[in-house]
């Protein structure tokens, strides 16, 4: 069995009702059929027609941005992951840096909502990575692995195996800086070794570990031609129809 790989769009707070609607039907019209998974993870209010939009695109799915710990409850202004299964998603961006930092979701918190997420068959796409300061002090790995430890590696195998890894240095989110291919390949092959120490060799192979931080058409073709990276979760570019399907088509085998 070969692993899943994926390109991701993290929309961010972009977009009203009208763009989504003409960036998502952009996006369809330009993306080929192939065995790259594409996830659209827009704000709420796209996911109901983006999920229509999509069925039937077998490359095609769609995902939430976070979703709350809880089922349902007294948290106003908040999301359940129920809620998003229940309007046709299929991944939740979790721990997102931007979430870390703004909303001051911590590990413990994240680990409820993984554990949420998979509760209601939402399949987490789990984000880890280093600040400018860890980088320059050598501690990336440390970061990294703290985070994954605390986070996911709570999971049964069973549960793990929906789980995808996005690795996003803090330094290279919307910054315009992207770590090296090398950089990239280093730190998820350490991620990938850690899953098969924590799991097995066969589970850490078969795990889809993304790169996130300023991917651009330019750079995903070097970047996705390292033998860890196994797609990437992409901001800014995500936002330009021709840009996002450019780096769904930058894998070595889909130029
Ligand atoms: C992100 O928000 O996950 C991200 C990687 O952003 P950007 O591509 O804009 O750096």
């Amino acid at each position: 069995m070969k692993r899943q790989r994926i390109v991701a769009g993290n929309w961010k707070m972009y977009n009203n009702f009208d763009e989504g609607r003409a960036l998502t039907i952009s996006i369809i019209q330009k993306l080929k059929p192939s065995d790259i998974l594409t996830v659209l993870c827009p704000p709420y209010i796209h996911l109901n027609y983006a999920s229509m939009l999509s069925s039937g695109i077998a490359n095609l799915k769609v995902g939430a941005q976070n979703c709350h710990s809880e089922n349902s409850g007294a948290y106003t202004g908040e999301i359940a992951a129920p809620m998003l299964k229940s309007v046709g998603a299929e991944f939740v961006i979790l721990g997102h840096s931007e979430r870390r930092e703004y909303f001051n979701e911590t590990d413990a918190f994240l680990a409820k909502k993984v554990d949420a997420a998979l509760a209601a068959g939402l399949r987490p796409i789990f984000c880890c990575g280093e600040k400018l300061d860890a980088r320059e002090a050598g501690q990336q790995a440390e970061v990294v692995e703290n985070q994954l430890n605390a986070g996911l590696f709570h999971l049964s195998e069973d549960h793990f195996s929906q789980v995808v890894i996005a690795y996003e240095p803090v330094w290279a989110i919307g910054t315009g800086k992207t770590a090296t291919p090398q950089q990239a390949q280093e730190m998820h092959a350490f991620i990938r070794d850690l899953i098969a120490k924590k799991y097995n060799p066969e589970r850490a192979n078969l795990t889809t570990i993304l790169y996130g931080g300023s991917c651009k058409p330019d750079n995903a073709k070097e970047l996705f031609s390292q033998p860890d990276v196994d797609g990437g979760l992409i901001g800014g570019a995500s936002l330009k129809a021709a840009d996002f399907v450019a780096i769904v088509n930058s894998f070595p085998d889909t130029e």
